[in-house]
């Protein structure tokens, strides 16, 4: 399949690497994206360990797991990218099937080599 995360690339080639922990997302937009697409695929694992420690008291894989499962995600797009920030816009589709748009300015933290979320602001 075609990935999730927008990168016109196959899955394979693109976020499950990161998902299956062969790879580490190099760059915060890389991570964000393959947050997003674990949203999608529902990997409520990839998404607790890759939320910062200092968040994780804030989140569960049970949360991740029930809101992943519970959004139908329809796209991604990134607005802008900088080094350990990203803004983007994730269209859904809500309880009632309409369309809304979660827009947020994420921030990333890069430790050991990792990359983590940490938190992000809503428009
Ligand atoms: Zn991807």
């Amino acid at each position: 399949m075609i990935c999730p995360c927008g990168n016109a690339l196959q899955y394979e080639n693109c976020c499950g690497p990161y998902h299956l922990k062969i790879k580490n997302a190099p760059t915060a937009e890389a991570l964000m994206r393959s947050r997003y697409s674990a949203f999608v695929v529902v990997d409520a694992d990839y998404l607790f360990a890759t939320t910062h420690a200092s968040k994780r008291k804030g989140s569960s894989k049970d949360a991740y797991m029930k809101s992943a499962k519970n959004t139908k995600w329809l796209k991604l797009e990134i607005v802008s990218a900088g080094f350990d920030t990203v803004e983007f816009k994730a269209f859904y589709v809500n309880s009632k099937f309409q369309t809304e748009v979660l827009h947020e300015k994420s921030n990333f933290k890069l430790e050991d080599g990792k990359w983590y979320y940490v938190d992000g602001v809503f428009y």
